[in-house]
């Protein structure tokens, strides 16, 4: 559980307590009404290895609910946070899935006869193949990058697959039959059932409906940095979208409130361009606009190979649906902040520092960014110009500078931070924004000098 701990140390404890406390009780909902008419008759170990199988479904059925970017389920603690549970939490239903069947077969080798698939019932097939289509998921999900799945392709498979896990497992309940007999049980597998289905219309159905009433479109595109666009969107002009100053973009409609698109500088969205808004993939961006100008707002985005390599190609005109707001990882409320960010890492920063200066902010600012070299420095005029409006200090650091170079060289690593620490503000905040491996370093180097953990917020863009 490390991934998870070191988000929670800086998200509101309370708020992931009780979280966790509400999803507990979810998952363990079904054993307290099962336990009502319990037969004792079928001793310890089968009750046991049925509410293993039991609580495993019921987590595999709130999978869905994690990744649906509801705004209730992800603001309290971070869409990041929710996607690092969302994984811990597949591992340990699938090892309580696996540990119902296993069980089984420990206390009575007659049920391993339930394996062969060509003369077991069909309630036994619809288990076979719910661990097996169980064990390719998390095959895909573990070795993605080794068997060189796109995101795309395995985000389709990992949802059709992730659909087809909880069907067949259903039906293998609802054809077992045992527990499920008295009105009651069937009461909550129909209204888990239901909401299950209700949540699928709302994240493929609803959600694209209502982004697609209110589109955005492509303003103005920026290309003066290597493989590096930078794209700026407002609200399409539909009859409903525009009411200055007020609701310009997507809505939610979780609880029923319609919820106007403001967000923190910090934030991100999920976009997707040039594909209907139904489109299952999504990509995760942070904005690097100020949050005092919602009504414009802007993404700076380095190319990959897919949709963030096509991106470059939109003109002016062309649509836009964003999801969003999400992200916790926002401006700290007050005192000095020293921003630490590595090339398209500096985009949240960016918002952080242009919101501070849109509301005359007077706190010092120091920022520290790793580049390879001149020419590859994103949002570099825009800092230059943020430098004249608050008091900050950029401390640009090139890896790979030109001969020109007078500034420092090399990486942000543990040794510039040793060095650089003592001359931040005292009390300050650290923002960390950028690769994996740097905010690892800084993040450990700077917990080594003394620096408390709740002052110390990160933002990692590897979410999947
Ligand atoms: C919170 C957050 C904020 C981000 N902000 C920025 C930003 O400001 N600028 C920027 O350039 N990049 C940002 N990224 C990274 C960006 O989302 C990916 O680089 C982008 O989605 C890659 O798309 P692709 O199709 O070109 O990827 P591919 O070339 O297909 O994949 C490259 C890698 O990107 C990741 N990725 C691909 N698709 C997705 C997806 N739909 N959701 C999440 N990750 C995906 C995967 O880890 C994949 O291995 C951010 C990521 C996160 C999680």
């Amino acid at each position: 559980m490390a991934g998870i701990d070191r988000f929670v140390r800086r998200r509101s404890r309370a708020a992931f307590a009780i979280w966790v406390a509400l999803y507990t009780l979810l998952v363990v909902l079904p054993l307290p009404l099962a336990l009502i008419r319990l037969d004792p008759g079928r001793g310890f170990w089968i009750n046991l290895s049925v509410a293993f199988g039991f609580v495993g479904l019921a987590m595999f059925g709130l999978q869905f609910v994690m990744v649906a970017r509801s705004f209730v389920v992800v603001h309290p603690v971070g869409m990041d946070l929710v996607l690092g549970f969302h994984r811990q939490m597949a591992y340990l239903a699938t090892l309580l899935v696996f540990a119902h069947p296993i069980i089984l077969f420990v206390v009575d080798t007659r049920f391993l006869g339930l394996l062969d698939v060509f003369t077991s019932p069909m309630r036994a097939k619809f288990a076979v193949a719910s661990c097996a289509l169980l064990l390719a998921i998390i095959v895909l999900s573990v070795f993605r990058r080794r068997l060189r799945v796109s995101y795309e392709a395995w985000q389709i498979t990992h949802a059709v697959l992730a659909l087809a896990v909880v069907v067949t497992a259903l039906a293998h309940v609802l054809l077992v039959g045992y527990y499920v007999r008295e009105w009651w049980e069937q009461a909550l597998w129909i209204v888990l059932s239901a909401a299950f289905v209700g949540l699928g219309v709302w994240v493929r159905l609803l959600k694209p409906v209502l982004r697609r009433r209110r589109p955005w479109v492509v303003e103005s595109i920026d290309r003066d940095i290597d493989a590096v666009t930078t794209i700026t969107i407002r609200p399409k002009q539909t009859a409903d979208a525009v009411r200055p100053g007020t609701h310009s973009g997507p809505a939610d409609l979780a609880g029923g409130l319609w919820r106007p698109f403001h967000f923190e500088p910090g934030q991100f969205a999920w976009l997707q361009a040039r594909r209907s808004a139904f489109a299952l993939t999504y990509h995760p961006f942070s904005i690097s606009s100020s949050a005092e100008h919602p009504e414009h707002i802007r993404f700076s985005i380095k190319a990959h190979e897919n949709f963030s390599r096509d991106i470059a190609e939109l003109v002016p005109g062309d649509t836009v649906y964003v999801d969003g707001p999400f992200g916790a990882f926002v401006l700290p409320p007050a005192g000095p902040i020293v921003f630490v960010g590595t090339g398209v890492g500096v985009t949240p920063l960016l918002s952080m520092l242009e919101t501070l200066a849109d509301r005359g902010d007077t706190r010092r600012c120091e920022l520290w960014l790793g580049n390879r070299d001149e020419r590859s420095i994103a949002g570099r005029s825009q800092l230059e110009a943020l430098e004249q409006r608050l008091d900050l200090s950029v401390v640009h650091l090139l890896s790979r500078p030109s001969a020109e170079w007078q500034g420092p060289k090399g990486h942000i690593d543990a040794a510039f931070v040793r060095a650089r620490l003592p001359l931040a503000a005292e009390g300050s905040s650290f923002c960390i924004c950028g690769p994996d491996a740097m905010m690892d370093e800084v993040e450990r180097t700077l917990a080594d000098l003394g620096v408390h953990h709740d002052v110390i917020h990160s933002e990692r863009f590897g979410m999947v």
